[in-house]
């Protein structure tokens, strides 16, 4: 395996360009349980927090870099207080801001302060159109409470995208998830497949679908955008594991992303964490811009020069840059290798294995893992992938 300790052999890329999207995650800290959460697993080792002076001066540092897009996630970043103070230092700055929530604490009140603090944007996350899987997905009885929160954030005038992650459970409700929308006024549905990692990961044997539900899911999203055209932007993004070529991750590791944990640690991607042996450094002791250019995480993977083959001599490499190393890492176990995706990896047949798997499989077959401070513990002390489980209704 490649060894992400040593050394960055090659030199930097000569012309790096500078980042234009920053992700703040506030904190780690969620009232749901989601078993897809996209959290690290051991998300328990990393529980210190920025002050928010520290996050004003990322807000400050990342946009005098060029950064213009910012989304405030977490965890719940509606946890930390400080929310709408952080909102209005980045409307100051320039920034174009979005929430992402699970709604979950979303007042009345705190909509007024965040209007107020100029937010432009809110993406709020449902499990599902239905109250029984919604509040089984994230162990909590939140559907009634999201279903208001949405009702306020139209109500006081906020652009809503509306995120469902979907999977082996909810993929057969697809067109009840877009009615859903519909009837809240969503401008935007983003019904987002699940990707493999993290928690994800750890329930991929209960969550994978099967190629006919995705296609099926497809033909229904098809009809209603023939349908409703404009009424609602509805964007459907196939799940990697049913593809032949890999996705160009975050539009290449160190290319347009910057992540920073709510602990301050600066990430290519916010999956990264996932990587063995690679440092990242944190913007309590490093300057942003250092970061960028300069550090060996954020150069580790930028170019060509770090790939194998067959991606090095690849002539699609200028399109998906081999994929997404946390992918390869995690079914490969070496982060450099292809995305075992792509049909021309050598361990392209993992991939295959699992879909099969899924199509073979009775839907309740495995106990789900949800994410709580018991099971991160767990798996961050024993790397024991089995933990107590419940069993999903079918
Ligand atoms: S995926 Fe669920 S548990 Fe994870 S941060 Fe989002 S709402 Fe919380
Ligand atoms: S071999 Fe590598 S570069 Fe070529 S298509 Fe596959 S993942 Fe992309």
């Amino acid at each position: 395996m490649t060894d992400l300790s040593q050394p960055l052999a090659e030199a930097k890329p000569a012309a790096i360009a500078p980042p234009l999207w920053l992700l703040a995650e506030l904190t780690y800290r969620c009232p749901l349980h989601c078993v897809f959460c996209y959290n690290p697993v051991n998300y328990t080792d990393h529980k210190s927090e920025l002050s928010t002076a520290q996050w004003v001066d990322v807000l400050r540092q990342a946009r005098a870099l060029g950064a213009a897009q910012l989304g405030f996630s977490g965890g719940e970043p509606l946890l930390r207080d400080d929310l709408e103070e952080l909102v209005g230092e980045a409307r100051k700055l320039g920034f174009y801001t979005n929430l992402i929530t699970s709604g979950i604490g979303l007042t009345d009140k705190r909509l007024d302060a965040l209007k107020d603090a100029g937010l432009d944007h809110i993406q709020l996350s449902f499990q599902d159109s239905t109250q029984e899987l919604n509040d089984f997905l994230s162990s909590t009885r939140t559907f009634e409470l999201k279903n208001r929160v949405a009702q306020a954030i139209k109500a006081h005038g906020f652009p809503m995208v509306l995120n469902c992650v979907l999977h082996r459970y909810n993929l057969p409700h697809v067109d009840r998830i877009i009615d859903m929308a519909l009837a809240m006024g969503a401008e935007y549905l983003e019904l987002a497949n699940t990707q493999y990692y993290g928690w994800a990961h750890a329930n991929r044997a209960q969550l994978m679908p099967t190629a006919e539900q995705l296609k099926e899911a497809e033909a229904v999203v098809e009809r209603y955008r023939r349908e409703i055209g404009d009424k609602c932007k509805i964007f459907f993004v196939v799940p990697d594991y049913f593809e032949r070529r890999p996705k160009r991750c975050m539009n290449g590791w160190g290319s347009v992303f910057l992540g920073i944990a709510p602990d301050g640690a600066a990430l290519p991607c916010h999956t990264a964490r996932s990587l063995p042996g690679l440092t990242f450094p944190n913007v309590t002791d490093t300057p942003i811009k250092d970061i960028w250019y300069e550090s060996d995480a954020f150069n580790r993977f930028r170019g060509f020069d770090w790939m194998k083959e067959p991606c090095r001599s690849c002539d699609e490499k200028t399109i998906d840059l081999g994929g997404c190393r946390c992918q390869a890492y995690l079914l490969t176990q070496d982060p450099a290798n292809a995305d075992p995706v792509c049909d021309k990896s050598p361990h392209h047949e993992s991939v295959i294995k699992v879909v099969h798997a899924a199509a073979a499989r009775a839907p309740d077959e495995h106990p789900v893992l949800f994410r709580n401070d018991a099971n991160s513990r767990r798996l961050a002390t024993s790397g024991d992938d089995d933990p107590p489980t419940q069993g999903a209704p079918t």
